[in-house]
């Protein structure tokens, strides 16, 4: 890499290397870190680096984790928010007032609720379909023609998968744009542009980063060509929903070892997705690798190189035996988000009592851990 070799690289060694980041100026191997808020004109009043002039816009450490992420999903751009949500904000906002969009139903709840109360605010039609059901969301579209068409895929916490290929296709005959949230597959097992898909967005703060210590959110487009991104870079830049140097130049570390950490979380998932699946106090998993998994070929078709770390189980009997096994773990932290190096178990009917989530859903964020460790906890939190 420090040569620059013309061969596509993959993405193990893109991530290691961070694309080929090191710092020009001491030869260190590590980019340093950037905290500049402004920089200097020379004498004849132009910026002294072309391109530098004040840090809501210009930063290299935000440079740096673009540049890597755009390499790793395929993108022609990408851009960095403070957070997952901002990023969502940033694609709706490009929304004119009076207009409809299409959003999955039962996504990340967050999302929903957000864009549930933007919508109402804006007079913008809302319209939510199931869309791991492609005709459903194909007939959706046509009906209600929107601006944006939006899908997560796996789904959190349902793992439902969507057809990226069949909504682009849909989304595209009425002119929609169609944005897939790939947080849950990272740019490391999908790759949505690839599939048709116009932007990708990611809560960075998962995955990506990997280690539960920085809030961000990505959109990667397929080219930066189009109004809807003009519009985005644009709002971004003027309204400042930016990310900070060193919370770049986090990411930029953790991303190091995105391709093996999300290997290593897919196998582990898979291992418990099986052990769970013959457990006889559970009722259902909800995994994209079990065979048995409605949308198994889809995602076998869709990602590679594993399912990834999210999984769901139905405890038997409901929210009180769900609660006394999530109350039992001791290597799973009781704790919200996914997709760090640490495992994680939380009820989401606890947090979302009314969105239809079953009462005795558990939702794991498997991460790095021994398996056998993992899998031993369950059992002894199960009963078994
Ligand atoms: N999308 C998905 C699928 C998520 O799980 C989350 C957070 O849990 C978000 C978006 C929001 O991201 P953030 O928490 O970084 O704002």
């Amino acid at each position: 890499m420090a040569d620059s070799p013309d061969k596509e690289l993959q993405p193990a060694t893109l991530a290691a290397q961070a694309a080929g980041a090191t710092d020009a100026e001491t030869g260190g191997v590590v980019p340093a870190v950037h905290l500049s808020t402004t920089f200097a004109r020379d004498a004849d009043y132009a910026p002294m680096v072309p391109g530098n002039v004040y840090l809501r816009s210009h930063n290299e450490n935000v440079r740096v984790a673009e540049r890597l992420l755009s390499r790793l999903e395929g993108a022609a751009d990408t851009l960095l928010f403070p957070s997952g949500m901002a990023a969502v904000a940033a694609v709706f906002r490009t929304v004119p007032n009076g207009a409809s969009v299409l959003v999955q139903s039962q996504i990340y709840w967050g999302t929903t609720a957000w864009i549930r109360a933007f919508c109402a605010r804006r007079d913008i039609a809302l319209h939510e379909v199931e869309a791991s059901d492609t005709e459903a969301f194909a007939a959706a579209c046509a009906k209600h023609r929107p601006a944006i068409a939006w899908v997560e895929t796996p789904s959190n916490p349902w793992l439902r998968i969507v057809d990226i290929a069949a909504a682009s296709e849909a989304a595209h005959a009425v002119g929609a744009q169609l944005v897939v949230d790939g947080t849950a597959a990272s740019p490391v097992l999908s790759h949505p542009l690839s599939f048709g898909a116009d932007i990708v967005m990611h809560s960075a703060t998962k995955g990506i980063n990997g280690h539960s210590d920085v809030l961000s959110g990505a959109l990667c487009a397929s080219g930066p060509q189009s109004e809807t991104w003009r519009m985005i870079r644009e709002d971004r830049d003027m309204a400042g929903a930016v990310m900070a140097p060193m919370e770049a130049w986090l990411l930029t570390r953790g991303m190091r070892t995105l391709p093996l950490r999300m290997r290593e979380m897919s196998r582990n998932a898979m291992a418990l997705a099986e052990y769970l699946a013959d457990h006889p106090q559970v009722e259902t998993v909800m995994y994209p690798g079990l065979p048995g998994h409605p949308g198994h070929a889809l995602a076998a078709r869709q990602m590679r190189g594993g399912f990834g770390g999210l999984l769901s189980f139905v405890v038997k009997g409901g929210a009180q035996p769900a609660l006394r096994v999530a109350g039992r773990l001791k290597l799973f932290h009781r704790a919200t988000s996914l997709g760090g190096v640490e495992s994680l178990v939380e009820h989401r009917h606890t947090i979302e009592p009314h969105t239809g989530i079953p009462e005795g859903l558990l939702r794991l964020s498997v991460g790095i851990e021994d398996v056998g460790d993992l899998k031993d906890d369950l059992a002894q939190a199960l009963g078994q």
